[in-house]
């Protein structure tokens, strides 16, 4: 949106410079006040707000959000010694968990962190696609059984493919109960809960060691913006400070102030918060909330149209701004539409499989469009469907 397009290019003009405290004073302080204005906005607990243990930083992604969910994991789960001792010494039998419907950016993150894939167990989902808390349970326990350690779980709160909802709460008995960190990634859904009515997606959050979803999806923020929280703050510092000489300053020394550089893995940073700010202010909660709505609304008013059409089947359940469907004839009819869809230029469904079946995938929440666009694609759809 126009703030966020402004506010990216006073940063780029300004050319601050926020790795340190000491190097923009005005980038760390706007950022904590936002990250703590953004936590209130969707309702997240108060142990990750600043002025607890916790805190909140601004990453460029997703992504590097859950990287920085796993390494602070890591850290916690071997007493700190995964960086004085490398992964070979102390870090062997760790195992994390997410479910088979998980982003890849689990898999990836773990590779970075020098875990290998037979770290990683893909748990089942239910028929909702959500991940099943009791194979969770059964898996620790087994890979407890088995001498190995387990020390991290990623649940999401809007999962790619479908928009399903991992049950936070039950998922954090289960982490509790082995003393596992739970992530939470809600990169685009986590906008929903700038709506109260919304806030079931969240259920047990309070539980979780770390949160992230990412403004630039659905909260009308250019990309990049991705907020990321964690419970304690400690075991991120920990695992990614490193203070050569040339980045000592009296600040630092003091113990009072954030050094952003130590809650993320790059060492420069831009003024991020800038986007957030602006977005806020020019929309205010009500403005997001009023978007939001309107996008869920439209989002079931196309899931009405395609349940009423006997060509058509939805595939997942759709509560907010994603509807997944599929043509009835199967994967060629429904591949056949898509791709004669895509081939217009006016519009682009996306896909995914489910259970070996292709579905496409609409999702709505552009702050500009609107009724008009979305009947649009759905001629087009409706069109496509014509010339099988
Ligand atoms: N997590 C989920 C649930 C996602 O849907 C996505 C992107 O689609 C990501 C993480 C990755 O987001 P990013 O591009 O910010 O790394």
């Amino acid at each position: 949106t126009s703030p966020a397009i402004l506010a990216d290019l006073l940063s780029t003009g300004l050319g601050v410079q926020g790795m340190l405290w000491a190097t923009s004073p005005a980038a760390t302080e706007v950022e904590t006040r936002m990250l703590d204005w953004t936590a209130g906005l969707l309702g997240l607990p108060e142990r990750f707000l600043s002025s607890s243990a916790g805190g909140g930083v601004i990453e460029d992604s997703a992504s590097s959000a859950t990287l920085c969910a796993l390494l602070a994991a890591r850290e916690r789960a071997t007493a700190g010694q995964g960086n004085s001792q490398g992964l070979s010494a102390c870090g062997q039998g760790l195992v994390a968990y997410s479910s088979t419907q998980t982003h890849s950016s689990i898999e990836k993150g773990l590779r970075i962190a020098g875990l290998g894939a037979d770290q990683l167990r893909k748990i089942a989902v239910d028929h909702r696609f959500a991940m099943r808390p009791d194979a969770l349970a059964d898996a620790v326990t087994s890979d407890l059984a088995a001498g190995l350690r387990p020390f991290f779980v990623t649940a999401t709160t809007g999962t790619t493919a479908t928009g399903a909802f991992d049950p936070i709460d039950t998922i954090a008995e289960v982490c509790s109960k082995h003393g596992l960190w739970l992530h939470v990634d809600a990169a685009m859904f986590g906008t929903a809960a700038t709506c109260p009515e919304h806030r079931w997606i969240q259920r047990g959050v309070e539980r979780a060691d770390s949160y992230c979803f990412n403004p630039h999806k659905w909260m009308l923020t250019s990309f990049d913006c991705s907020c990321f929280w964690v419970a304690d703050r400690a075991a991120l510092v920990s695992a990614l400070t490193i203070l050569p000489d040339y980045l000592r300053n009296q600040a630092t020394a003091s113990g009072k102030v954030i050094d952003y550089r130590d809650w993320q893995v790059p060492l420069g940073r831009r003024f991020r918060a800038l986007k957030l700010w602006f977005v806020l202010r020019w929309y205010g909660v009500e403005g997001i909330q009023r978007l939001v709505r309107h996008h869920v609304a439209l989002a079931q008013e196309l899931a009405g149209w395609i349940e009423a059409d006997e060509r058509f089947e939805i595939t997942a359940p759709h509560p907010l701004n994603l509807v997944c469907f599929r043509h009835r004839e199967g994967n060629d009819a429904s591949r056949a539409v898509m791709d004669q869809v895509n081939a217009g230029g006016q519009a682009y469904l996306t896909h995914c499989e489910l259970n070996g079946r292709l579905t496409l995938r609409l999702s709505v929440g552009q702050a500009r469009t609107t009724a008009d666009h979305v009947s649009a694609v759905w001629r087009l759809i409706g069109e496509a469907a014509e010339k099988l």
